[in-house]
C-alpha cells in the first residue's frame, strides 16, 4: 500500500462522475488535480486550489479518468478457439454450444497453468486502463472443477461469480434436470464459499426461464446476488427475470421487446452490454439508445472469453458503442466506469471523488471523448490502482 500524499496535477480534464464536483454526468473539472492518500482520493477539484502533497505528479494537460469497472468477463479458462472464430467469419453462426470445447481444455488445464492465464489477462486489461474486473467461473462444469475455477478467480479479484450454469454439460446432456438439481445442490454447497454473484446463461440451448430461475433463487438463498446473461442470441425471458429477482445485471440485452426495456427502465437491474461479443459474432448490436431513452442504468463491459469476445479492451468497447449502438462518448465513459460499478453495485470505485478508491488513468489525449475519436490507438498512458501506480 502506498504511503503518503501524491498531487497529480496538469490534468487537463478530469472526469470525476461526481455531478457535484463538476459539469455534467460526467463532472467534468477543466484543469484540474487530484490528491490521492494512500489508496484513496483524498481532494479533487481545480488544480489552483489544490492542497499540498507529498509528492507530486504532472498530467502535461492529459484527460483523467476513473479506472474502468469491468463487469463481466470469463477468464479461467484454457484453450483456443482460433479456427472457430475464423469458420464464423467465414459464414458459421454462433451457438451456444462452442463452450464446451472451452470446458474440455480447461478441466485438462493445471491450476497453475489456470492462474497463469488469469493474471495474463488481468494484466492485459490493466496495461488498457481496467482496474476493478470481475470474472466468472462456468468451463468446469462439475462440483470440484468450478470451485476450483472460483478459488483461483478469487486470487485475481473479489469479485467472482458463480456460473455453473453457462450450459449443460456433456454428461448431463440427456438429463438437464439433473444437472439444475446438481448446480442448485453439491455445486453450489462446493462454490458458495468463493463466490460473490450467481449468474445463468438464460438462453436456448443453454438454461429456459423456470431453470434459470431455480438457479438464481437457490444462489441468492445462500448469499449469492443474480446476475444473468439474458437475451444475447434471441428474446426471452432473462431480462424480466432478471429485474423480478433485483438481480444485480441483466447481461448482453441484444434482443429486447418493448416490456423488457420498461423493466430495466424501472427496476434497478443495470443493462450491462457487451459489444465486443455482437463484434466478434457478427451479431446485431444492442440498442444502447432505446435503453438510455427509456432511463435504463447502461453499463459497457468486454465478456472476455475465447469463444464469443476475445478482448480484454474497455477502450474498444467504449468506441464500438459510441460507433454502432447509439451512445454519446459521454455516455459510453460513464457507462465503463460508473455504469460497471453500478453493475457491480459498488460506490468506492467508477468515480475519483473525496473518499473513493484512488483508481485512475491518465490518457495521451485532451479529452476522454478520443476514446472514441481515435479507436485502436493505445492511449492509456498512466494506470493507477489502489493508489499506486502500476502502468
Ligand atoms: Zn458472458
Amino acid at each position: 500500500m502506498p504511503s503518503g500524499t501524491t498531487l497529480v496535477t496538469g490534468i487537463g480534464v478530469l472526469v470525476t462522475n461526481d455531478p457535484a464536483l463538476g459539469e455534467g454526468p460526467l463532472g467534468l473539472v477543466r484543469e484540474a488535480a487530484l490528491v490521492l492518500d494512500g489508496e484513496r482520493v483524498a481532494w479533487a477539484g481545480p488544480a489552483g486550489r489544490a492542497p499540498t502533497a507529498d509528492a507530486r505528479v504532472d498530467a502535461g494537460g492529459r484527460a483523467a479518468l476513473p479506472g474502468f469497472v469491468d463487469s463481466h468477463t470469463h477468464l479461467v479458462f484454457d484453450g483456443d478457439r482460433t479456427e472457430e472464430f475464423g469458420a464464423r467469419m467465414s459464414g458459421r453462426p454462433y451457438a451456444a454450444g462452442g463452450i464446451r470445447t472451452t470446458v474440455a481444455a480447461t478441466r485438462a488445464a493445471g491450476d497453475e497453468r489456470l492462474h497463469a492465464n488469469v493474471a495474463r489477462y488481468v494484466a492485459e486489461a490493466l496495461r488498457q486502463g481496467t482496474t476493478v474486473v470481475e470474472t466468472k467461473s462456468g468451463y468446469g462444469l462439475s462440483p470440484g472443477e468450478e470451485a476450483r475455477a472460483l478459488r483461483i478467480a478469487a486470487a485475481h479479484t473479489d469479485e467472482t461469480t458463480f456460473l455453473g450454469a453457462h450450459i449443460v454439460p456433456p454428461e448431463y446432456e440427456d438429463d438437464p434436470a439433473g444437472y439444475v438439481a446438481l448446480v442448485t445442490g453439491p455445486m453450489l454447497d462446493a462454490c458458495a464459499p468463493y463466490a460473490r454473484w450467481v449468474d445463468v446463461f438464460c438462453e436456448r440451448g443453454a438454461f429456459d426461464g423456470d431453470q434459470a430461475r431455480a438457479i438464481l433463487t437457490a444462489g441468492a438463498a445462500r448469499g449469492l446476488v443474480p446476475r444473468v446473461h439474458a437475451n444475447q442470441l434471441s428474446y426471452g425471458p432473462g431480462v424480466r427475470l432478471a429485474v423480478e429477482l433485483d438481480a444485480a445485471s441483466a447481461d448482453h440485452c441484444t434482443h429486447l421487446t418493448d416490456e423488457d426495456v420498461d423493466a430495466l427502465a424501472q427496476g434497478r437491474t443495470v443493462a450491462t452490454l457487451l459489444p465486443g461479443a455482437e463484434f466478434s459474432t457478427r451479431a446485431p448490436w444492442p440498442d444502447a439508445r432505446r435503453l438510455l431513452d427509456a432511463g435504463a442504468t447502461v453499463a459497457l463491459s468486454t465478456d472476455c472469453n475465447p469463444g464469443s469476445s476475445f478482448t480484454s479492451s474497455m477502450p474498444f468497447c467504449i468506441a464500438l458503442a459510441v460507433r454502432e449502438m447509439g451512445m454519446t462518448p459521454d455516455e459510453a465513459v460513464w457507462a465503463a466506469t460508473a455504469g460497471g460499478a453500478a453493475a457491480l453495485r459498488r460506490t468506492d470505485v467508477g468515480r475519483l471523488a473525496p473518499g473513493a478508491r484512488a483508481d485512475l488513468l491518465l490518457l495521451d489525449a485532451p479529452s476522454p471523448v478520443h476514446l472514441a475519436y481515435r479507436p485502436g490507438v493505445p492511449l492509456v498512458s498512466a494506470v493507477w490502482r489502489r493508489g499506486a501506480r502500476v502502468h
